[in-house]
């Protein structure tokens, strides 16, 4: 039972359909407000043109407006967007939209394979397909986050709070509003500030308005959710959605130890509890499951750690993605050299699996993953590990 009513932009078309039958509206106007705010991107009842009056009001009264807005754009030197948005509390949250253009064998394709959802191997053989910028497009679900891995920034503040269904579905209408000429949004992933499952029921809600095919109509499996490993949540978001939506895991480490230094949900979820969930994840045929392997110098960038990774993935549809560490101000920690990488994703390549690593984006706006912090938060050195 819910304690706070639904946001208008959280509704689906079957709330709507209930909600205005009760006032008396025609059956097909439920759909044409759908329309306006997902389809269209519309959230000003006013330019609402084709519904009644009488309607508009009652949809302005209900609150239906703008959710958030955008504050400060920082584009990075490799085409990185990063947005600064206000909600309507006055917390700050960022999303990221990655183009990267489209071609088989480029560098920036070969990157946004990486950041983003599987199998985009499919399209590269779209025959003479004129080349396109896909816009993968990294969004937040909590202002915050609770987790506190040892490498990141979004966990400096701790969480404030969650976001709703409106808030996380809103930062794709805005970036789907902001894109660029010859840019398509391609990907979503679940991959900023907060732990989308630790705000299941919003995330949950968001991923069904995002993949709508009345609104946006996010095809499944361009849509990422990424976690720290919450085991039940896994569950539940395979179940739900019956394994159609992609999963990145942050993995990080091979063994309980390593893990539980850098991330410490592991004491709660420990490596066997996670990858039987991993391993029972109703995943579909063809699909992989996003390992994702942040480097950190010292700590997990070992051969050795890359021959248990290798063991400990055995038979599981994988692929990986490697991470040198983003620099932030907040933590002592940092990336491996280059060669110490190589040497670390040969392992994995020689053991037979998919391995890529990923190049740092926007490094120089702070918008690369591990990077969306807080603006005001206080940054604070974390303890090496070891
Ligand atoms: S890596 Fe993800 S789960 Fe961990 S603190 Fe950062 S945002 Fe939270």
């Amino acid at each position: 039972m819910r304690s706070t009513p639904l946001h208008p932009v959280a509704r689906l078309p079957e709330e709507w359909s209930t909600s205005l039958a009760a006032r008396g509206e025609r059956s097909f106007t439920a759909k044409q407000v759908f329309h306006w705010i997902h389809r269209r991107g519309i959230l000003d009842p006013a330019a609402m043109t084709n519904l009644p009056a009488r309607l508009r009001e009652h949809l302005a009264a209900e609150g239906l407006g703008e959710v958030l807005t955008p504050e400060r754009v920082h584009r990075s030197e490799d085409g990185t967007r990063k947005l600064l948005l206000r909600l309507r509390d006055g917390a700050t949250i960022e999303t990221v939209l990655l183009p990267s253009v489209s071609g088989p064998g480029s560098q920036a394709q070969l990157d946004a394979d990486a950041a983003a959802a599987d199998d985009d191997e499919d399209d590269d053989a779209e025959a003479g397909a004129a080349p396109r910028v896909r816009v993968t497009q990294c969004i937040s679900t909590q202002v915050g986050c609770a987790m506190g891995c040892g490498f990141c920034a979004s966990g400096v503040a701790g969480l404030k709070r969650h976001l709703g269904a409106e808030e996380i579905a809103g930062q794709v209408l805005l970036g789907r509003a902001m894109l660029e000429e010859g840019e398509d949004l391609r990907n979503v992933v679940y991959m900023g500030m907060g732990e989308p499952l630790h705000n299941y029921e919003n995330t949950a809600r968001s991923l069904r308005l995002l993949t709508h095919p009345e609104g946006i109509n996010l095809s499944t499996r361009r849509v990422t959710v990424s976690t720290s490993g919450l085991v039940p949540e896994i569950a539940r978001l395979g179940a739900d959605f019956g394994g159609q939506i992609a999963l990145a895991i942050s993995l990080h480490a091979a063994d309980d130890e390593t893990r539980s230094a850098l991330m410490p949900i592991n004491r709660k979820y420990p490596l066997d509890e996670l990858l039987a969930a991993l391993r029972a994840y109703p995943l579909p045929r063809r699909r992989r499951i996003t390992i994702e392997y942040t480097l950190v110098a010292g700590q997990n960038d070992d051969p050795a750690e890359a021959r248990r990774l290798a063991k400990l993935l055995r038979g599981l549809p994988v692929k990986i993605n490697l991470i040198p560490m983003n620099p932030i101000e907040a933590s002592s920690l940092g990336p491996p050299a280059q060669e110490r990488v190589a040497a670390f994703q040969e392992v994995l390549t020689q053991a037979g699996y998919s391995c890529f690593v990923r190049r740092r984006r926007g490094d120089d706006v702070s918008a690369a993953c591990g990077q969306l912090v807080l603006l005001g938060a206080k940054p604070k050195v974390r303890r090496a590990l070891g």
